[in-house]
């Protein structure tokens, strides 16, 4: 079994849910008192936010490269940045290391793709849904055109992230607010939901909602424990 690197904190309410999916499945792989080889880095987030506020993600990426080398040098043999946003940086973080670094769009976009939906709503923040290093890497690389909610939609969706989900606070008015800009995004013809964003899965999960739910948080784990199992009998 290889040993995977998590950088996390960012939030640690999904770093937590990470953690307990990548030991669930590796006993669920491996059976007995097995669980996963993880060496994590867990950031204080309110820093990390403060830099996305400001939009200084140079300073954003250096924090994540010095951690993500720090990983690679104590022996984790990948890398997963555990938060959809942060793979702004993903450029920068996998050009510094020599281990490989398993994108979260990458391992949501296989899911999007066997599951033959053509036209997914993401949920994720403002920076996720509205610049390009995540739409556009689902777009040229795997041919995924994602829908996004309306202006007003994306601006709720954000602030229940920030001011709610990464800080514990699970509010059912938040979650019919979500189910509601879900079904608004089906009547326009969306045939699938992308938690993209990995503390989503603390509110909505596949029992909410008719649409495919491709959750971001257990899809990045999947794939981390596939490559730390590979070739392992
Ligand atoms: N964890 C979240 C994500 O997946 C948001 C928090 C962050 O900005 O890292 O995007």
């Amino acid at each position: 079994m290889k040993a995977i690197g998590l950088l996390g904190g960012m939030s640690w309410e999904s770093t937590a849910i990470y953690y307990r999916l990548l030991n669930e499945m590796a006993r669920e792989r491996m059976g007995g008192l097995h669980s996963a080889e993880i060496l994590m880095r867990s950031f204080d987030f309110a820093p990390i936010a403060e830099l996305q506020a400001k939009a200084d993600w140079e300073a954003a990426s250096h924090l994540l490269v010095e951690a993500a080398r720090g990983l690679g040098a104590a022996g984790a043999q990948c890398l997963l940045i555990g938060t959809n946003t942060m793979h702004i940086c993903a450029a920068e973080v996998e050009a510094a290391i020599s281990i490989p670094l398993l994108h979260i769009a990458d391992a949501t976009a296989s899911a999007i793709r066997q599951a033959r939906c053509s036209s997914p709503l993401l949920l994720a923040t403002r920076f996720t849904m509205e610049q390009d290093f995540y739409t556009g890497r689902l777009r040229k690389e795997h041919g995924i055109d994602v829908q996004l909610p309306e202006k007003d939609e994306r601006e709720d969706v954000h602030r229940i992230i920030y001011v709610e989900l990464c800080r514990g606070v699970i509010d059912p008015r938040s979650k019919q607010r979500y189910l509601e800009i879900i079904r608004n995004a089906e009547q326009r013809g969306a045939d699938g939901v992308i938690l993209g964003c990995t503390e989503i899965g603390l509110l909505i999960s596949q029992q909410d909602t008719s649409l495919p739910v491709f959750d971001t948080t257990g899809l990045h784990a999947r794939a981390a424990i596939d490559f730390a199992l590979e070739n392992d009998g």
